[in-house]
Parts: C-alpha cells; sequence; structure tokens
C-alpha cells in the first residue's frame, strides 16, 4: 500500500479509537478523566493536522492544539538536532525581547526534556519555580514567567525527535491522570502527523525531481526534433546500419538519389546498391578500416533501383558504445556523379585540345615537308629551263615536272583552305543537278593511269545503278570526296585491286572505294577521321600526305546529310563507302 495511505488509515484508526474511548466514558469523570469534550477537541485537532502537510504547520498546530486540549496558556515545540533544541513552533508568539536560549538551547542543560525523551512518556511539574534549574531553564521559566508545566516527547520515524512543552503563566496548575491521557493521546496524534508530514515533503521533492526530469526531457526531446529535421532535410544522403551493416535508417535524399523507399531500404544489407564497378578488395579495405574503428573516405560508383549508375563521395564512421563496441556505421554520401561527368568531360577536352595540338605541330611538319617537295621541284627546274646545255626532251620534261608539282602544291593549299572552312563553318553546299552514272564513270577514267602505272587490277561496278539517275547534290563536293578516297586506296595499295561503284540503295546512294592494300589497324579506324591524322607505318615505305583529306571527306559527308565507313584490317586491304541522302529528280 502507498506509505502515505497507510499513514492517514492509522489517523483514522487512533481516531477511531479515541471516539470509542469516549464513547465508553461517562459524561464526566471528574477532574481526572477524559472527558466527551476532550474527545471532541482531540478529533478536530487531529482533522485539523490531517489537512496540515508542510511540517512547520504540522509543528505549530500540534502546539495550539496541546494549549487548547489541556487548557494551559503558552506552548512550544522543539525538534532535537544533535545536541541541540531548536524552537519550531510557539503559542503565544514570542515577544522580541526574549531570551536567544528560547530559540536554540542545549539539550544537555534541560535534564527534565532529557528525561522526557529518555522514557518516552509525559512528564509533569506542577509548581517549576520549586525545581532545581539550570542557568538556561531558568532564563526560559523567567521570561515566560511559567509556573506549571508539562513535557511531552513527540518521536516520529525514521529521525524526527522532539518535545513539546506547555505550560501555565503565573498560576499553578495541578496535573492529574487526564492529563496525562491526553498527553499520549497528543504525542501520538503529533508524531502521526509529523510522519504524514515527512511523507509528503518526500512526494513533493520526488514530484520536484520528476519535474527537472521532464524538462531535461523535453528539452532533449526538442534537440532530437531539431536533429531529425536536421537529417531528414540534409542535402546530402545519410544512413546508419547496424553493426553487421545492415540498414536501419536512411533518410529522404538517399530515397531521392536511389530510388529505394525507407520501408524498402530498411533491413536490407546495402549491397543492393552495387554497381560491381568495385573489385572485392576494395569492399574489404573499406570493412577492414570500419572494423578498427576508423573512418572510411572514398568515392563509390553505385547502383539505383532503376538501374542507373550514379557516383557518391562517401565518408563512413563507426559509433561506439560506452565499452568502446562498434554498435552502428552511420554514412554520408554526397552524389557526385554530375561533378565527376564534368570532370571526364574536362579531362577528355583537355586531352583533344593536347592531341590538336600535337597533330597540328605534326601537321606543320608534314605540310612544310609537303610543300617543300614541289616547290623545290619548281625552284629548281625552272632554273635549269634556261640552261644551253639542256636538249629540248629533258626541257620537255622538265616544264611537265614543274606544271605537276605546281598542280600538287595548289592541291596542298586548296586541302588547308578546306579545312578552314569546315572549321570556321563556312562551308556551305552548292547542290546541282547530277547524273550519277556519269559522275562516277569519269571519276574511274581519271584514275585509270594511275592503277596502270602501277600494275593494278582496276574495276569499277554500278550494279543496277540506272545510268539516266539524276539526283540533287553538291557534285563538286561529292567528286572531292570520292577523288580522295581512290587517290588514298591507289596510293596504299601496291598488289592485287582497287575497286570503285556505286549502288542505289532506294533511299541512299552508296558509293565504295575497295582495295587489297596495306589497310588500317582497328584502333585507327576513327582516328583517320580526324584532322591531320596520318597511321604511323613503318619507316621502310614513306607515303606523302598531310591527313586532312579523310577529314575534309568526312567532314564534307556530313554537311550533305551523309556519313562515311571504314572497313580495315591491315595486309588486307579496305573498303570505304559513302552513304549519301538520294534526293531523286
Ligand atoms: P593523307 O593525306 O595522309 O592520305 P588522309 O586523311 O587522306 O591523309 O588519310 C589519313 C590516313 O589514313 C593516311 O595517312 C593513311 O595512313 C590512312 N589511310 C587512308 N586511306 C587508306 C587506305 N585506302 N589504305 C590504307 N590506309 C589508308
Amino acid at each position: 500500500m502507498d506509505p502515505l495511505l497507510e499513514r492517514i488509515k492509522e489517523l483514522e484508526a487512533e481516531n477511531d479509537r479515541l471516539k470509542v474511548m469516549n464513547q465508553s466514558m461517562p459524561e464526566s469523570n471528574g477532574d481526572t478523566s477524559i472527558t466527551k469534550d476532550d474527545s471532541s477537541t482531540l478529533l478536530s485537532i487531529t482533522i485539523n493536522l490531517l489537512e496540515k502537510v508542510e511540517r512547520s504547520e504540522v509543528l505549530q498546530s500540534i502546539v495550539e492544539g496541546g494549549v487548547r486540549l489541556l487548557g494551559l496558556d503558552s506552548g512550544v515545540l522543539y525538534l532535537i538536532k544533535g545536541n541541540k533544541l531548536h524552537l519550531e513552533a510557539v503559542t503565544p508568539p514570542l515577544p522580541e525581547d526574549s531570551p536567544a536560549e528560547m530559540r536554540i538551547a542545549n539539550l544537555n542543560n534541560h535534564h527534565r526534556i532529557l528525561k522526557a525523551i529518555g522514557t518516552n512518556s509525559p512528564l509533569m511539574v506542577n509548581d517549576i519555580n520549586l525545581e532545581t534549574m539550570s542557568e538556561e531553564e531558568e532564563s526560559i521559566v523567567k521570561s515566560r514567567n511559567l509556573q506549571s508545566m508539562i513535557f511531552i516527547p513527540i518521536k516520529a520515524v525514521p529521525d524526527i525527535t522532539g518535545i513539546m512543552i506547555m505550560g501555565t503563566i503565573g498560576r499553578k496548575y495541578d496535573f492529574n491522570k487526564r492529563e496525562i491521557d491526553l498527553c499520549h493521546s497528543l504525542s501520538n496524534i503529533g508524531s502521526l502527523a509529523l510522519q504524514n508530514s515527512g511523507l509528503f515533503e518526500k512526494l513533493n521533492s520526488n514530484i520536484d525531481r520528476l519535474q527537472s526530469v521532464i524538462e531535461v526531457n523535453e528539452k532533449s526531446e526538442g534537440r532530437l526534433k531539431l536533429l531529425n529535421r536536421a537529417i531528414a532535410q540534409s542535402p546530402v544522403s545519410i544512413v546508419i546500419t547496424d553493426s553487421n551493416g545492415i540498414l536501419q535508417y536512411v533518410n529522404p535524399k538517399f530515397t531521392e538519389i536511389t530510388g529505394y523507399s525507407s520501408h524498402e531500404a530498411i533491413g536490407k544489407n546495402p549491397r543492393i546498391l552495387k554497381s560491381g564497378y568495385h573489385t572485392d578488395e576494395f569492399y574489404r579495405e573499406l570493412w577492414e578500416t570500419l572494423r578498427l574503428g576508423k573512418d572510411w573516405f572514398g568515392e563509390m560508383k553505385n547502383r539505383k533501383k532503376n538501374g542507373d549508375f550514379h557516383w557518391e563521395n562517401v565518408l563512413i564512421s563507426p559509433m561506439t558504445d560506452e565499452n568502446g563496441r562498434i554498435t552502428n556505421f552511420v554514412g554520408i554520401k554526397e552524389d557526385i556523379t554530375e561533378k565527376k561527368l564534368m570532370l571526364e568531360n574536362l579531362i577528355s577536352a583537355k586531352e583533344k585540345a593536347e592531341e590538336s595540338d600535337r597533330l597540328k605541330t605534326a601537321f606543320l611538319h608534314n605540310i612544310s615537308h609537303e610543300i617543300r617537295t614541289p616547290l623545290n621541284a619548281i625552284i629548281g627546274f625552272s632554273t635549269v629551263l634556261n640552261d644551253q646545255d639542256v636538249t629540248e626532251e629533258k626541257r620537255k620534261e622538265f616544264y611537265d615536272i614543274i606544271i605537276a608539282s605546281n598542280d600538287q602544291l595548289l592541291s596542298i593549299i586548296d586541302g588547308i583552305m578546306r579545312v578552314a572552312h569546315l572549321e570556321t563553318g563556312q562551308a556551305t553546299l552548292a547542290e546541282v543537278k547530277t547524273n550519277i552514272f556519269t559522275l562516277v564513270k569519269t571519276l574511274y577514267t581519271q584514275f585509270s593511269p594511275v592503277a596502270q602505272g602501277k600494275n593494278l587490277a582496276y574495276k569499277m561496278t554500278t550494279n543496277g545503278l540506272d545510268e539516266n539517275l539524276t539526283v540533287l547534290t553538291d557534285s563538286g563536293k561529292l567528286k572531292q570526296i570520292l577523288s580522295n578516297l581512290l587517290d588514298n586506296a591507289l596510293k596504299f595499295t601496291h598488289n592485287g585491286k582497287v575497286e570503285f561503284g556505286c549502288m542505289d540503295k532506294g533511299e541512299w546512294l552508296e558509293f565504295y572505294v575497295k582495295d587489297t592494300g596495306i589497310g588500317i589497324p582497328e584502333d585507327e579506324h576513327e582516328k583517320i577521321f580526324d584532322r591531320f591524322y596520318q597511321v604511323d607505318r613503318s619507316k621502310s615505305h614513306i607515303y606523302s600526305g598531310t591527313g586532312i583529306g579523310l577529314s575534309i571527306c568526312a567532314g564534307y559527308a556530313s554537311l550533305m546529310g551523309g556519313a562515311l565507313f571504314v572497313k580495315s584490317q591491315p595486309g588486307i586491304g579496305s573498303l570505304f563507302t559513302l552513304r549519301l541522302p538520294l534526293v531523286r529528280m
């Protein structure tokens, strides 16, 4: 049972006891017995005490009740603390000039008090002035003009001991059995009321403690809410796992990035995000670092729920309990996919710029050679043309060389001009009605002397091509592309054959130049369309050229809405295909 209720029950029992006593008593039993009035006064004192919970109020009520009950003039109540008596309640109030020992007195100077407490029973003195007194007692008695006195010990568990002293002022009173009985009851009621108030005090201090605990809780709850909001609205993903790495919490950003809701993610292993990009060693190193209680920081490629990949900057920290045992891991992850992409683009742009620079240097080197060769021929042979010793036949030969070198020079300069045009976006189309069969045939014929000169089989195919097919196209640029392809095929072929032709593919026109020449390694297939690029060949055979022909061809093909493809194998040969949209006229 609640200790407070228990005490109240005890007080009620005491009341009942008094009531029974009262009923069994005769109306009046002379001066020596408890009267009916005494009982009802005791009852009202008890009820009054029941209502008080403050210790000072309880003590004051006991004293006032006692004085009233016994019909005396004054009363005090001291509590004993060590060997001192502390005044706790008094009636009537003390005058200002009361001696100090009225308020705090030395227990050892009051042998009557010591006796009453020692025997735990009331002690009565009919006339104190006839007794031997200590100086302290005498000073108190005199200051209050006390005469008859009664000492009632009050004891309340666990540690309250006090004494109530009541008396008459300037008149003598003969104490008898009535007073003794009343004092016993008063002492019991007082003790219970004191215990009661002690319990209330304890209860109050418990309530205060509870209140402060609640306040602390409320404060930490507020902080927790704030923290929760910060995590929930964080611009980075935050995940918390248990010590086995199983997901316990993911914030909304995690869901936004990965596509996994917290419901789907919690309880799973973060393995669900594995992209397969990193090695087992990578993950082993990560877990080893964490198990040592250290933070792990690095970049990770992960897979989203929809299968897309994304890059993250990841910081994982182990969390430990008060014994240093790892209880959780907290991961903070920033999506760096875009940053990474930008970086990759920057790196490739830088590499391209470097490559372009390298190509330009190589081009300048080549071009100077390419220009110098015809220029030297022109200058050299022009100076000997006038020499008297040169025969007419030789003069004619020199003259032809000068003309050929001139053409070569012009074609190089023309090539450079075309590249510049394409690069600055100035190249435009000049579309005209063109008979394709005638164009192919003419080109074929133009190059046939070169093929013959190199002893190569040379063939033209126009399978199914209508000889009257007329299309709208930039015939100049088309001729330029095909001439370049034929020129290359004949240049890089030493045995076998060169084949050239065109096919009508409905929506497309497909031209091709096929050779059994030296071929191009697979990894160079794309690069040969870059400006100034030349395949690095063995030094045993030096090929003339500037590396700009194919870049012009590819540029023109795309300008004309088509494309240029290559298939080639070193030592077997090459096949260049030009595909153009077919606009029939
Ligand atoms: P170049 O003036 O050097 O011929 P191109 O742009 O026309 O410049 O060609 C680029 C490079 O592609 C050539 O240097 C050559 O290495 C390679 N190439 C082009 N056509 C052929 C081919 N038919 N057979 C082998 N290699 C070829």
